[in-house]
């Protein structure tokens, strides 16, 4: 047989499915000489999120973002098994988690169940598309690395296209024109990307067609951004006017062709218009392996929006060996980041003292054998553990609203004397930049990114199409 998992019998197994905020943030803080610890993602990395939008025009190097799972459980004490694989089944009656290698390349073995005594689920969620025909097909995505890789080959192959001999003055304003889709803070960020790259950039590279360059954001809702106050809202709407972008609020995305997008405008009629790149930015949905895990306890999970968990993240029809975090949950808390990694680093606290309870447990059951054990570690013990038995909730904390929103500004709520600060500009660009350098979980990430924003300032961005 081939590598075996570490296991140690005296040891509760921990299963942790996933690699992203939620996870990355648990195992950071986890102690895992505590238990037999087992992560499973499709991704063996972490992507730091926030700077996707940056990716995808070039201003940052993919592997920057990026941080292999291997670097955090490499230093942990004890050792931590990591697979890549993708969760396609979990079992909460008989506890047990079946995965599969859903890479390119599989070997004679890709399928297996393995049983948990506790279970973090933290798969977070994918692009919800509302069964909009063509969205699949034709956009491209915004919430993986290989969409922001994706993204960025089909707008410069929409350059080149536009840049081809003889080219009609119609096709190029249609290769030319980025329609971005959902006004949300992913769709904002990447029309001010966007714009930076065609302004600092293609201007000089292109300047016969950087003129034909239009973007377009397209919101179904009345404005863009409704999570942050309406001045930022106003704010980034008279920024993006000055930038050129067009916002179309009230106007809903009916359909992606291959070459437009059919809207329906705020009066109800539909309209097509000729696009080269659709960028699909609507917001997220449920995986399935979420939906199946859900439809297993029926009576108990029944919010369409996730996973119902009680205040200790414990997931609720369960008999409390299953947590759930991050964007898969259905909680009174947004679906980001900053809450995903706050409830995994509430996780790790509440792992140590299970683990601390499980030990008692395990003690008192070893006196429970030998009677004539002393009266006194029997009552210490029992009082230790009658202690332990009782979680702390989890509290969020909110540190504010970041957005970027090109031309070197961006927007911040920020909590500020029992009250909110909004600020915009330019000073807040340079603390956005500096709050995700340090939210950034590695040196190696921030000297990777810090040296890609230097890179860009000096040599601008790459137009080459990979
Ligand atoms: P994720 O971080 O998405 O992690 C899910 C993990 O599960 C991944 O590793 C995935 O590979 C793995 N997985 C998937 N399927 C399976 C499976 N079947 N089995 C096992 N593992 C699986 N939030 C902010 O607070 N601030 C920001 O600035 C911000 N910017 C963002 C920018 C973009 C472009 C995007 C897309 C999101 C942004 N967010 C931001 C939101 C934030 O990224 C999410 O809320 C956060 O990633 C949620 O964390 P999570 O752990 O629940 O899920
Ligand atoms: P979102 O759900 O916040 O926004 C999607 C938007 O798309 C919505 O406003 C919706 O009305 C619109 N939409 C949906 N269908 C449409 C259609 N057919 N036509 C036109 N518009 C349509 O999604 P997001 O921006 O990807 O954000 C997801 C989560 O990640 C949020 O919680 C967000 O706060 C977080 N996030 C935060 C940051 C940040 O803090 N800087 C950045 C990115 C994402």
């Amino acid at each position: 047989p081939g590598p075996q998992l570490p296991h140690d019998p005296s040891k509760k197994t921990l299963v942790i499915c996933g690699s992203g905020w939620g996870a990355t943030s648990l195992l950071n803080s986890l102690e895992t000489e505590d238990y037999n610890v087992i992560v499973i993602s499709p991704k063996n990395y972490f992507l730091f999120t926030p700077l996707l939008p940056s990716v995808a025009v070039g201003t940052i190097s993919p592997r920057s973002i990026l941080q292999p799972t291997r670097y955090v459980t490499r230093h942990k004490k004890r050792q931590v098994t990591v697979i890549e694989a993708s969760a396609t089944d979990v079992d909460p009656v008989n506890k047990t988690v079946t995965f599969a290698d859903t890479s390119e390349i599989q070997g004679a073995v890709s399928n297996t169940t393995i049983p948990y005594d506790y279970l973090v689920f933290a798969v977070g969620a994918e692009v919800q598309t509302f069964n909009i025909p063509g969205v699949r097909e034709h956009a491209c995505f915004m919430k993986e690395l290989e969409d922001a890789e994706k993204m960025q080959r089909r707008f410069m192959d929409c350059m080149e296209s536009a840049a081809f001999p003889g080219q009609t003055s119609d096709e190029v304003k249609r290769l030319l024109h980025m329609v971005v889709v959902g006004g949300g803070p992913t769709g904002v960020e990447l029309s001010g990307e966007l714009h930076d790259f065609l302004e600092e950039d293609l201007r000089s590279w292109y300047p016969e067609l950087a003129e034909s360059v239009r973007i377009t954001l397209v919101e179904a809702l009345p404005s863009v951004l409704p999570s942050f106050s309406k001045q930022l809202i106003d704010y980034t709407e008279s920024t993006f006017k000055e930038a050129k972008i067009d916002i179309l609020t009230k106007t809903m995305v009916k359909e992606v062709k291959e070459k437009s997008v059919v809207l329906q405008m705020p009066d109800k009629s539909i309209v097509e218009v000729p696009c080269g790149l659709v960028v699909w930015a609507a917001g997220n949905t449920l995986r399935n392996v979420t939906r199946d895990l859900m439809a297993k306890l029926p009576e108990a999970q029944n919010n369409r929006r996730g996973i119902t968990v009680d205040e200790c993240m414990r997931m609720a029809g369960t008999d409390g060996s299953i947590f759930a975090v991050g964007d898969c949950t259905a909680t009174t808390y947004a679906p980001t980041a900053q809450v995903a990694s706050q409830q995994g680093a509430y996780l790790a606290r509440v792992l140590g003292q299970l683990a601390k309870r499980d030990n008692l447990e395990y003690r008192l059951n070893e006196l429970d054998a030998a009677p004539e054990a002393e009266k006194q570690e029997r009552e210490q013990a029992e009082k230790r553990l009658a202690k332990l038995e009782k979680l702390r909730p989890f509290k969020y904390s909110h540190q504010g609203s970041l957005a970027y929103i090109g031309s070197d500004k961006a927007i911040a709520d920020l909590p500020f004397f029992n009250g909110n600060l909004a600020t915009g500009g330019v000073a807040t660009f340079l603390f956005w930049r500096s709050a995700y350098l340090s939210t950034l979980f590695s040196m190696r990430n921030r000297t990777l990114v810090a040296t890609d924003w230097l890179k860009v300032k000096f040599f601008g961005r790459d137009v080459s199409r990979e």
